[in-house]
C-alpha cells in the first residue's frame, strides 16, 4: 500500500470518527485527550472476550472502589474477585491485582509507555499492550483485535485464514496508523467493526471506507475474514453437591488456584470427565476426598454451561449431612438465602438456582 494511500483511508477514518465514534463508553476520553494509563489497562482487561454492555456497569464499580492503580494494588484479592464475579475468565482478575502491585510497589504506580516493558507484566499480553501504548500514550502501536481483523481484511480482501492473516492485518494496521493519533486510530476501528463493519450484517452504505472497500466492491463482505472450518467443542460431564448440614447452611469451598475458574468460591464437584459419570461413580469419589456421612439424593435437573473450548454439564446430588465432613481444602458454610453475597461464578449460580 503507498503512503498516500493509507494517509487517505486513515483521513476517511479518523473524520469518521470524530463525529460518529462511540461516546457512551466511560473509559473513552475525547479525541486526541490525555487518558488515564490505568482506565485503560482496567478497561483493555475487562473488555477481553467480552462485551462492552457487560463491562461498563464492572468498570464503574471498579473505578469507584479503585480509583488508582496503588488502590487496587492494595485491594483484598478476595473483594476483588468477589467484584469481578459474573464477568468470566477468572484469571485476567488474579493477574490484575498482581499486576497492579507489580506497577504500584516497581514502578511508583506508572504504567510502562512501550510494549515491550508492558508485555513484562502479569495478564498483559500482546493485543493489551499495543491497546495501552497507541490508546493511553498515542505511541507508536496498532492493536489487533477480532473487530480489526474483521474491517481490514474486509477492506483489503486479505484472503488468508485466521490466525494467518492477524499478521497480514496487524502491518496494515501499523502502516494506516497515524503518528499522534494512533489511539483514535485503534478506538475507530473498534468502533468502525462494533457498529458499521459488522459480523452480519455490514452497513457499508454508512462506511467511510465504502468506495474503497474490495470485499464490498466485490458483493463479498461477509465472506472475510476467512476461517478455517470450525472444530466441535467437546462436551465435559460431572457432577456437583449439594451439600447441607444439619442446620441447613450449605457448604462451599474455594477452588485451587490453578485451572479452570481457579481461586473461584464454588460448590464442590467432582473431576469433569469427557466420559459420563454415574451418580455412584460421582458419590464414590465425594467420599475419597473427605467422609460425607448422610442421605444422598440425586436431582433431575442438569446444570448446562458453555466454556470457551467445552460445554459442561453437571448433574447435582443433594446431600444431607449427620456430621461434618473433612476436606482437603479451604471450605466455609452458608445459609441459602445468603448465597447472592458470595462470588459464585455463573456455573455455581445454576448449580444453586436447581436446589432454591
Ligand atoms: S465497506 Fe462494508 S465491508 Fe467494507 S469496511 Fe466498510 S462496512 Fe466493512
Amino acid at each position: 500500500m503507498s503512503q498516500s494511500s493509507a494517509q487517505s483511508l486513515t483521513q476517511k477514518l479518523l473524520v469518521w470518527f470524530d463525529q460518529a465514534g462511540r461516546t457512551d463508553l466511560p473509559w473513552r476520553g475525547a479525541p486526541c485527550g490525555e487518558r488515564d494509563p490505568y482506565a485503560v489497562w482496567l478497561a483493555e482487561i475487562m473488555l477481553q472476550q467480552t462485551t462492552c454492555a457487560a463491562v461498563i456497569p464492572y468498570f464503574e464499580t471498579f473505578m469507584q472502589k479503585w480509583p488508582t492503580v496503588k488502590a487496587l494494588a492494595a485491594a483484598d484479592t478476595q473483594d476483588v474477585m468477589h467484584t469481578w464475579a459474573g464477568l468470566g475468565y477468572y484469571a485476567r482478575a488474579r493477574n490484575m491485582v498482581k499486576c497492579a502491585q507489580v506497577v504500584a510497589e516497581q514502578r511508583q504506580g506508572q504504567f510502562p509507555s512501550n510494549e515491550e516493558d508492558l508485555l513484562g507484566l502479569p495478564g498483559i499480553g500482546p493485543y493489551t499492550a499495543a491497546a495501552i501504548v497507541a490508546i493511553a500514550h498515542q505511541g507508536p502501536a496498532a492493536p489487533v483485535d477480532g473487530n480489526v481483523i474483521r474491517v481490514l481484511t474486509r477492506l483489503f480482501a486479505i484472503a488468508d485464514e485466521m490466525p494467518l492473516n492477524k499478521a497480514v492485518v496487524g502491518v496494515r494496521a501499523a502502516e494506516m496508523s497515524p503518528p499522534g493519533r494512533s489511539g483514535d486510530f485503534a478506538e475507530a476501528l473498534m468502533d468502525l467493526g462494533a457498529t458499521v463493519c459488522r459480523p452480519k450484517n455490514p452497513n457499508c452504505a454508512a462506511c467511510p471506507w465504502g468506495a474503497d472497500c474490495r470485499a464490498s466492491g466485490d458483493g463479498a463482505a461477509t465472506a472475510y475474514p476467512k476461517k478455517a472450518a470450525k472444530k466441535e467443542k467437546p462436551t465435559r460431564q460431572g457432577w456437583a453437591f449439594w451439600v447441607q448440614r444439619p442446620d441447613g447452611q450449605v457448604l462451599l469451598e474455594r477452588r485451587p488456584d490453578k485451572g479452570l475458574l481457579g481461586g473461584m468460591t464454588g460448590f464442590p464437584t467432582t473431576h469433569w470427565a469427557t466420559q459420563p459419570m454415574t451418580a455412584d461413580e460421582a458419590v464414590d469419589e465425594a467420599m475419597q476426598s473427605g467422609v460425607f456421612t448422610g442421605t444422598w439424593r440425586t436431582m433431575e435437573t442438569t446444570v448446562r454451561h458453555t466454556f470457551t473450548h467445552f460445554h459442561l454439564e453437571l448433574g447435582v446430588i443433594a446431600v444431607r449431612l449427620d456430621a461434618m465432613p473433612e476436606r482437603s481444602f479451604d471450605t466455609l458454610w452458608c445459609a441459602p438465602h445468603l448465597l447472592h453475597t458470595q462470588a459464585l461464578p455463573s456455573v455455581m449460580k445454576k448449580v444453586s438456582s436447581v436446589m432454591i
